[in-house]
């Protein structure tokens, strides 16, 4: 494969010095950021030239919570709080999840999220080799894996079943759902199975004082204290949501750098809460960012994701410091990279990095002027200035198109797929 190079963008790098290079470029050769430099001290000789002058160039996002496939329940279970939507949403998994809806939601979901400059996602969801499949079609990095829950789901009768499966695939996740839906034995032998196998571990965990409260009751601890207790807190760890949580626990969180996946639009909606990222990250915790589930959020748009973060800190501290616009690009970049256990290989722009990339559009009138580009991208950009994205040096979206999936048959799918539920389903 020749090279390309991206000439003349201001290059957002998010490296460890969160370098802005002005008029920079950077080359890429196959999968792989070659060199990234001021245009005038980057060679790029015989590369394909991609003229970016005036565009903002940043790493791809990376989605830290998401169940991808659940598009095809968008708007289905809105104006509830996490037990309501939960009480919606299981019934309507069973009667309607199967490896078909799954890759139809998946292909959709895809599609959304390179649009908005998304090339990587942790996901949690059924048929997991079927996302698998129609990501690695689309060029998409995704991480997932048997999600285990203790009762039948509309992939796995059981958690024994789960954990066959997961002795035999090559997942290096152990995808748990929620210590409210898993007893301990079983949360117990997902902290053994997690030892012997070195694997990263993924769970919802306090996403609100509902939650915190069922916990309680089963087993007299809180989500957090429990999975302290039982070695699954630690960098290897990604916890979604927690919200409900006490300074004790923030302090376990930051002392073990355990990895919590902010899903502010979610957390906002379902009334949850407001998950305390500035005291996290004070502590020594990795905050990364998620979506969570369409079904919840209800799109896939860490821009948006991104600007709430911000946001909610400032309104929920009166802090107009609590977090910077550096802070939150972090969470979708270089900590999300971090959560998937990837932080060697992706979400700066490195040479020797993956590259994943995004181009702003040069002649954005939210991007226009950019007095500080990490700033522009927290608090301005959005999905719709998106124009080119590279997955792992494969050009997935060229001028708002995109390359790997045929976005009008996607659509189309999941359209036909849910005009044949019947309406008393999601009324
Ligand atoms: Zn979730």
């Amino acid at each position: 494969m020749s090279a390309t190079a991206i000439v003349g963008a201001t290059v957002v790098t998010c490296d460890e010095e969160a370098k802005v290079i002005h008029d920079g470029t950077v080359v890429i050769d196959g999968t792989t950021i070659l060199d990234v430099g001021p245009r005038d001290a980057v060679a790029t000789n015989g590369a394909t030239l991609i003229h970016a002058r005036g565009a903002i160039l940043h790493p791809a996002l990376i989605n830290a919570h998401a169940h991808l496939a659940m598009t095809i329940f968008r708007g289905a279970a809105d104006d509830r709080d996490l037990q309501g939507f939960l009480e919606r949403i299981f019934p309507l998994e069973a009667q309607h999840c199967s490896e078909a809806s799954i890759a139809a939601g998946v292909r959709l979901a895809i599609g959304e999220s390179f649009l908005a400059g998304c090339t990587s996602a942790l996901d949690m969801y059924f048929w997991p080799d079927v996302a698998q499949a129609v990501a690695a079609e689309a060029g998409f990095r995704l991480h997932n894996g048997p999600v285990f829950m203790g009762f039948p789901t509309p992939d796995c009768p059981s958690v024994e079943t789960q954990l066959e499966r997961f002795t035999a695939s090559p997942s290096p996740w152990i995808v748990a759902h929620g210590t409210y839906t898993l007893s301990v034995e079983e949360l117990k032998a997902l902290a053994a199975l997690r030892l012997a196998h070195a694997a990263r571990f993924t769970i919802h965990a306090a996403e609100n004082t509902g939650e915190v409260d069922t916990v309680l009751e089963m087993t007299q601890k809180t989500p957090v204290a429990l999975l302290d207790d039982l070695g699954l807190l630690g960098p290897h760890s990604v916890l979604a949501h927690v919200v409900a949580i006490t300074d004790e626990e923030i302090a376990r969180l930051g002392a073990t750098a355990t990895i919590v996946a902010h899903c502010p639009l979610s957390n906002l909606k379902l009334a949850s809460g407001i998950c305390r990222t500035p005291q996290l990250i004070a502590a020594g915790a990795t905050v990364a960012l998620g979506t969570d589930g369409p079904a919840s959020s209800d799109d896939l748009d860490l821009y948006t994701a991104m600007r709430f973060a911000a946001l909610i800190a400032r309104g929920a501290t009166g802090d107009a410091t609590a977090l910077s616009a550096r802070e939150v690009l972090e969470m979708a970049t270089i900590n999300g990279a971090r959560a998937l256990g990837l932080a060697d290989t992706l979400g700066s722009i490195t040479p020797g990095k993956d590259a994943d990339l995004v181009l702003l559009d040069g002649q954005s009138a939210a991007l226009t002027p950019s007095v500080d580009p990490i700033a522009s991208i927290v608090y301005a950009a959005s999905r719709a200035d998106v124009r080119d994205v590279w997955a792992k040096g494969r050009q997935v979206v060229a001028n708002r198109q995109l390359t790997t999936i045929d976005l009008g048959r996607a659509v189309a799918e999941v359209r036909e797929l849910v005009a044949t539920w019947r309406e008393s389903d999601l009324a």
